[in-house]
């Protein structure tokens, strides 16, 4: 086997990132600090239409500096959805909070409204009210955007929106990232732009925006001595890494094309595929950037068909596809904390399977998929 790997989601430069580098050099803005910055968060800000955008280190970062403008701390419990990444989860107990984890439903894989609900009256009845509800757009495909934002506001609780995987995503034409009382972006090498690590918060006004960034600059009080009053962090982008999202911002339009052309190559490879369904929005108010496609695989002990018998096929032809997500109340490190639901997050985790998405597969690339899933499924 000599055939290049095809990647799960690759880095996909647009094409001016190195001229927008170049001018960093020549003007040595090797910094955190630099034009670059501003200029990206703008563009942030005129792409989500609302909010005001902090650029920072990682989408971890703007979790962690999120839960804090929320005013997460020592002993509180903050409700996350379960099927999720691990970046989700790690800043609540970084901050010395308690984590308390919500199943999926089965119309968006995401935050189960249900469970949701029957979670916060439980927790005010037998512990304190929670402090913040993080909900996630997994795999780019919006969360029940309404019913999540009733019942925060019924029970008077913040929102943190974790839309790592949704940059170019909608939900009513309104852009994802811009619902939370806070939200998240991420620009990791694998996310749908990427500044080869970086995040970002995206803030309900330019006041708080300042304090994210005051917080991400080691918290630095206005004084010619070095005087800090709080606790601060190391956590703004570099102009370097702002000069890559600057480029790769002129091509996010056409990336969220070609990703979307990717779930509309699967959906048609497995359309005569009964064992296979593949993860799609619900109803037209959804605009998903698929970041990832995903699909459930039915198990058929008869025909050796299930989800790691077509990944182990996959492998075979050193193509790239994986599990789910394992959900965080699986986890061991998680798993003392309590858990609301059924087994939907557990059903999804042992059917689903992500398969390459991304922006950059070549038709080449595209024949050799088609190709290992008839010989898998004999067609
Ligand atoms: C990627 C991701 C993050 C973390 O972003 P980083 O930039 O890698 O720190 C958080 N949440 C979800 C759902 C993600 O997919």
């Amino acid at each position: 086997m000599n055939k290049d790997r095809i990647w799960l989601s690759s880095p996909h430069m647009g094409g001016r990132e190195q001229e927008y580098i170049k001018e960093a050099f020549d003007a040595n803005w090797i910094a955190p600090f630099g034009p670059h910055i501003e200029a990206f968060e703008s563009q942030l800000e005129q792409y989500l239409v609302s909010g005001s955008v902090a650029a920072l280190n990682s989408g971890t970062s703007a979790i962690h500096l999120g839960l804090i403008l929320l005013g997460v701390g020592v002993g509180d419990r903050v409700i996350c959805q379960s099927l999720t990444f691990a970046a989700s989860v790690n800043p609540i107990l970084y901050l010395g909070a308690a984590a308390v984890f919500i199943d999926s439903e089965l119309e968006t894989w995401n935050l189960c409204p249900i469970a949701l609900e029957a979670a916060i009256v439980d927790q005010i009845k037998t512990q304190k009210k929670p402090k913040a509800i993080i909900a996630v757009h997994l795999y780019g495909v919006p969360y029940q955007v309404e019913a999540i934002r009733a019942i925060a506001d019924r029970y008077g609780i913040p929102l943190l929106e974790d839309s790592a995987e949704a940059l170019g995503s909608r939900y009513k034409g309104q852009a994802c990232g811009s619902f939370g009382d806070v939200g998240v972006l991420s620009f990791n090498g694998n996310k749908i732009i990427t500044t080869s690590s970086g995040g970002a918060l995206v803030c309900s006004t330019k006041e708080l925006k300042e304090r994210a960034v005051f917080l991400a600059t080691q918290a630095k009080e206005k004084s010619p001595h070095y005087q800090h009053n709080e606790v601060g962090y190391n956590y703004r982008m570099s102009n370097i890494c702002a000069a890559i999202g600057r480029g790769q911002m002129e091509v996010l339009g056409g990336h969220v094309d070609l990703r979307r052309k990717m779930h509309a190559f699967y959906v048609d490879l497995f359309k005569d595929i009964e064992a296979v369904t593949v993860f799609s929005v619900p109803s037209e108010d959804y605009f998903a950037n698929y970041w990832l496609t995903a699909i459930l695989v039915a198990p058929d002990a008869e025909k050796g068909i299930d989800r790691e018998a077509l990944r182990l096929a996959f492998e075979a032809a050193n193509i790239e596809s994986r599990p789910f997500w394992k959900p965080m109340h699986l986890q061991p490190v998680f798993e003392h904390f309590p858990y609301y639901g059924n087994q939907v997050a557990e059903g999804l985790f042992e059917e689903g399977l992500c398969l390459p998405s991304g922006s950059n597969l070549t038709d080449e690339e595209r024949d050799r998929i088609v190709a290992t899933v008839k010989v898998f499924f004999g067609q």
